[in-house]
C-alpha cells in the first residue's frame, strides 16, 4: 500500500507585515517587522508587505517611501509585490455588498453626544442598537455590522486563550466610515483572508481587535489565522512607540544596531557578533524561539 505523506508536512505559511503610512518606522515597529519576518523565514513560509494606507487623514506624504527604504536597509525582505489597500476598493465594495444582500449591515446616524449620554446613563459603552432597525437610506452615513451574540474565543501564541463577548462589549461595529473610508476591520479581514495569510504577528495594541476581526471572518466563511501579539515597545512615560508620541525614525545606518536591540527586546538570545545585516538575520533565523518573547500583560489590553 502507498502511504501518502502527512498533511502537516505541506502546511503553508504565509506572514504580512502591514504598516499604516502614519510616520517613519520606528523601534517599535521593528520589533513587529523583525518577529513576523524572523517567524515566516523560520517556517521557511512567505512574509508579506502590505501598506494600510486606507486612511488618508492619518497618513504622512513620504512614509510609504521611508517604510521601505527602513525595510530594506535592515535586510528585511519581503515576498513578491507589495500590496496597497488604496488600490483594493473593489474587495472591500463586493465584501459590503455581500453583507449588505444578507441584511447584515446597516447605517447609522448616531451623534457621538448621543452615544455618549446613553453610555453614561448605562454604564456601557457597547453600541446600543439604536439604528440597527431604522432601515435608514445610507446616503453617506457610516455602515454598522450585525453582530451576533455569544462569546468569541481564540488562542494568542504568546498570552494563551482569549476571549471577548462582541456583542455585550463592542455592540455592532461601524464596517464603513461616514467618510466612506473603509474601517481597518473591514480592510483587514479581506486581506487577510484574500492573500491566505496563516499567521499574523503584530503589537499587542490591536489584541483587542482580533475578536472582531474573528467575528467578520466567521460571517464571511473565512479562516481564521494564528495570531500572535508582540509586547508594545513604550517611551519613558509608558507610552506606545508612535509619531504621536514622538518616535524616532530609524537612522538606517545603524541597520545592525537597530536589529540587535529590538531582538533583545524580543527576548531572544543574542547573536554572536555578527559584522553585518545579513549575517545577524541568518543567526536569527535559527536561533529565534517564540517562547522567549516577554509575556504581554493582557489585561491591558481591555479585552
Ligand atoms: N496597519 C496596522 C498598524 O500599522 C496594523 C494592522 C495589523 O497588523 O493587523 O497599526
Amino acid at each position: 500500500m502507498i502511504t501518502r505523506p502527512a498533511l502537516s508536512i505541506l502546511t503553508t505559511y504565509i506572514g504580512r507585515f502591514a504598516p499604516s503610512p502614519t510616520g517613519p518606522l520606528h523601534m517599535g515597529s521593528l520589533v513587529t517587522a523583525l518577529a513576523s519576518w524572523v517567524d515566516a523565514r523560520q517556517r521557511r513560509g512567505q512574509w508579506l508587505l502590505r501598506i494600510e494606507d486606507i486612511d488618508p487623514p492619518r497618513e504622512v506624504a513620504g512614509a510609504t517611501e521611508q517604510i521601505i527604504t527602513a525595510l530594506d536597509a535592515h535586510g528585511l525582505h519581503w515576498d513578491g509585490e507589495i500590496s496597497y489597500q488604496s488600490a483594493r476598493s473593489a474587495h472591500y465594495d463586493s465584501v459590503l455588498d455581500h453583507l449588505r444582500a444578507r441584511n447584515e449591515l446597516y447605517a447609522c446616524q448616531c451623534t457621538r453626544k448621543h452615544l455618549r449620554a446613553v453610555a453614561a446613563e448605562t454604564g456601557n459603552t457597547a453600541y446600543p442598537g439604536t439604528c440597527s432597525n431604522l432601515g435608514l437610506a445610507e446616503r453617506n452615513l457610516p455602515l454598522r455590522l450585525r453582530v451576533a451574540r455569544g462569546e468569541t474565543t481564540f488562542t494568542d501564541a504568546n498570552a494563551g486563550e482569549m476571549r471577548e463577548n462582541v456583542s455585550a462589549k463592542i455592540g455592532d461595529f461601524i464596517i464603513r466610515r461616514r467618510d466612506f473610508f473603509y474601517a481597518y476591520q473591514l480592510a483587514v479581514v479581506v486581506d487577510d483572508a484574500l492573500q491566505r495569510i496563516t499567521h499574523v504577528v503584530r503589537g499587542a495594541d490591536l489584541m483587542d481587535n482580533s475578536p472582531r476581526q474573528i467575528v467578520l471572518q466567521h460571517m464571511l466563511g473565512y479562516p481564521t489565522p494564528e495570531y500572535l501579539h508582540l509586547p508594545l515597545v513604550t517611551n519613558t512615560h509608558g507610552d506606545k512607540l508612535s509619531k504621536q508620541t514622538g518616535a524616532n525614525a530609524l537612522d538606517n545606518d545603524d541597520a545592525l544596531a537597530n536589529l540587535q536591540k529590538a531582538w533583545r527586546f524580543l527576548g531572544q538570545s543574542a547573536v554572536s557578533t555578527p559584522s553585518k545585516v545579513s549575517e545577524f538575520l541568518t543567526a536569527a533565523v535559527t536561533l529565534w524561539q517564540r517562547e522567549k518573547i516577554p509575556e504581554i500583560d493582557t489585561a491591558m489590553y481591555h479585552i
